[in-house]
């Protein structure tokens, strides 16, 4: 069976120049593979033709190079595209398309499923299944780049769809490490934002692996409110997490904590919320991303109304604050923050060649 055959994108460029120098290739040749695979988006080793013939043989034989198939793809009136993608194994995750005026922002999911049980939160509802692999995590990069329009190209990757980055950590370091290769998506850094709920001990490592981005979702600023909404918090509770961000040397005015904030209505939203998150953020470089809450069947959260939604975010830029209203884009295709849950849905399917 193919499937039962290992993956050549679960290995980041390293390790690839290491397998093919065990088996007798001169490294160099892992340049030309990250190449073929990533930046044009060939999967079958036997059209790699500046490779020798008896290696793409080899490579054909010995390797599967595809691990996710297009299941459904669906586009909002907004231009925002979300598909369905399809594992070896069955299971189905999302990944979130969404083009901007200058930019086309791309959300990987990193785990079937969430175990992290964040109220809000439609993935979290679904409990939790499995990690994703490296091979799974960039070739959603692969899938969605094939529903790119002439001239659009992928600017920016945010580690914000299904799951929690930081509990798949290996895995997320190594798509990266794929992400940020000259030879494969060449993407910078600091183009790459990787978000989670608060896993403290994780944060550190993700920053001395990766010249990423840190974003953390907050949404409250009391520990009793914070235990309620991202249950999390009853491990890492905000002082916690708040100091280790505090100690990070990766963290600078250039390159700040961004801090998701959903906003519920009546829950999170009052202006003495709005205070107690200048408090505390203060003197830790940060912006605040305000994204009103978008809603899911089983739960009951609302956005707030516009109005308090002024307020608050009168009060943090009146503190000092740099604070945006993240606008929900393809909430029509629920794509938006928190709907991403791979609801089985009808639609065409593409057939699933191996490679
Ligand atoms: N687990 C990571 C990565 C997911 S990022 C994390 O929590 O950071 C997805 C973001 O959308 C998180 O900030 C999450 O809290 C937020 N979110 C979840 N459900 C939402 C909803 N229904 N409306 C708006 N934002 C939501």
């Amino acid at each position: 069976m193919p499937q039962a055959l290992p993956n050549l994108k679960d290995l980041d460029p390293p390790r690839l120049r290491e397998r093919l120098a065990a088996g007798g290739v001169a490294p160099y040749r892992a340049d030309q593979i990250l190449a073929w695979l990533y930046a044009r988006g060939v999967d079958d080793p036997r059209e790699m033709t500046d490779l020798a013939l008896d290696l793409r043989e080899r490579l054909a034989a010995e390797w599967r190079t595809r691990a996710l198939e297009t299941a459904v793809v669906r586009r909002s009136a907004d231009g925002t595209r979300k598909a369905v993608l399809r594992a070896a194994d069955g299971a189905q995750i999302e990944s979130v398309l969404i083009p901007d005026d200058d930019r086309v922002t791309l959300c990987l999911s990193t785990q079937v499923g969430c175990p992290l049980a964040c109220s809000f939160c439609a993935t979290g509802a679904m409990g939790f299944t499995r990690n994703l692999t490296t091979a799974e995590i960039v070739d959603q990069v692969c899938r969605m780049r094939e529903t790119l329009g002439p001239g659009e190209r992928i600017t920016n990757v945010v580690f914000m769809g299904m799951g929690e980055p930081l509990l798949n950590l290996p895995a997320v370091l190594r798509a990266i490490g794929v992400l940020v290769h000259p030879r494969a998506f060449a993407l910078a850094g600091r183009r790459i934002t990787v978000s989670t709920a608060g896993l403290v001990p994780k944060i550190r490592p993700l920053l001395e692996g990766a010249p990423v981005n840190l974003a953390v979702s907050l949404h409250a600023t009391t520990d009793a409110l914070r235990d309620a909404l991202v249950p999390l918090n009853r491990r890492f509770p905000l002082a916690a997490l708040l100091g280790e961000l505090r100690s990070l040397e990766a963290i600078s005015p250039r390159r700040p904590v961004f801090f998701e904030y959903t906003l519920l209505g009546g829950v999170n939203d009052a202006p003495a919320d709005a205070e107690r998150l200048l408090v505390l953020l203060r003197g830790l470089p940060s912006k605040v991303n305000v994204i009103p809450v978008n809603p899911h069947p089983g739960s009951s959260f609302r956005a707030p109304a516009m109005d308090a939604i002024d307020r608050f975010l009168g009060v943090l830029a009146r503190g000092g604050m740099t604070v945006t209203l993240r606008r929900s884009r393809g909430a029509d295709i629920d794509a938006a923050c928190g709907q991403l849950a791979a609801r089985a849905e009808g639609g065409s399917r593409t057939p699933s060649p191996n490679r």
